[in-house]
């Protein structure tokens, strides 16, 4: 990999931590108002157990996200974001060695997208943060697919999918989760889970060069 994904976690776990009010403020309208607080809460341990780790191999650390957000927090996103990135690590570990570094990196968001299905048993359109990681795990995959691909290039198409797919949580009601107790007083709300996997996505391609 040309790109250094220390730093892109790095970045990530910097944006989470600003963005923990605001990702308050959504679940606020739709659940109990700590996403932001357990995703910061997690990011902010994922910062230092990545700046204290020798390791620099892709696989190595995403594990370590993994292991660390799982243990940071309880509630819904602990296992959900932890599992993603340990399914992300063994996607990469596992990898066939042909595959060109775009594919790996569009195999890493499929298995995260995978395992947070798996995990939380949610579908397309019940407004999670499915709503966001799977649309990102098609796009990877088609940007892979495309000859001038790069790691980098993967990395925006998943972020923009991503994004796309936050924005048109606002039109869904909620089928899971928290949230699905207050049923159609969840319209109009974007989703938090969502908005984190695109914040995520969004700084990795950033510190791509994408
Ligand atoms: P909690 O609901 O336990 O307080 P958080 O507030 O940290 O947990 O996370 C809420 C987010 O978790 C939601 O916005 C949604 O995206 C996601 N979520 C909740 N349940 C599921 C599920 N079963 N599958 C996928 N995502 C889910
Ligand atoms: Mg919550
Ligand atoms: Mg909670």
């Amino acid at each position: 990999m040309s790109w250094d994904l220390k730093e892109a976690l790095l970045h990530a776990s910097k944006n989470v931590q600003s963005a923990r009010d605001q990702l308050c403020d959504l679940d606020a309208a739709l659940g109990d108002g700590d996403h932001g607080t357990s995703m910061a809460r997690s990011f902010a341990a994922v910062e230092r157990e990545l700046s204290s780790t020798e390791s620099n191999e892709p696989a190595d650390l995403l594990e370590l996200v993994g292991n660390t957000v799982l243990n940071a927090v309880g509630g819904a996103m602990g296992p959900l974001f932890g599992s993603a990135f340990l399914s992300s690590s063994t996607a990469l570990r596992n990898a066939d060695p042909s595959l060109s570094s775009p594919e790996r990196t569009a195999a890493a968001i499929a298995a995260a997208a995978n395992a947070i299905q798996r995990r939380g048993k949610a579908s397309v359109g019940d407004k999670t943060m499915v709503d966001a990681i799977v649309p990102a795990a098609e796009a990877a995959a088609t940007a892979a697919g495309q000859p001038d691909a790069t790691s980098a290039t993967v990395l925006r198409a998943a972020a923009e999918a991503a994004a796309a797919g936050t924005e048109h949580t606002k039109e869904l009601i909620a089928r899971i989760g928290r949230a699905s107790r207050l049923g159609e007083r969840t319209l109009g709300h974007q989703d938090p889970g969502a908005t984190s996997i695109t914040l995520v996505l969004e700084s990795l391609a950033a510190s791509a060069g994408a």
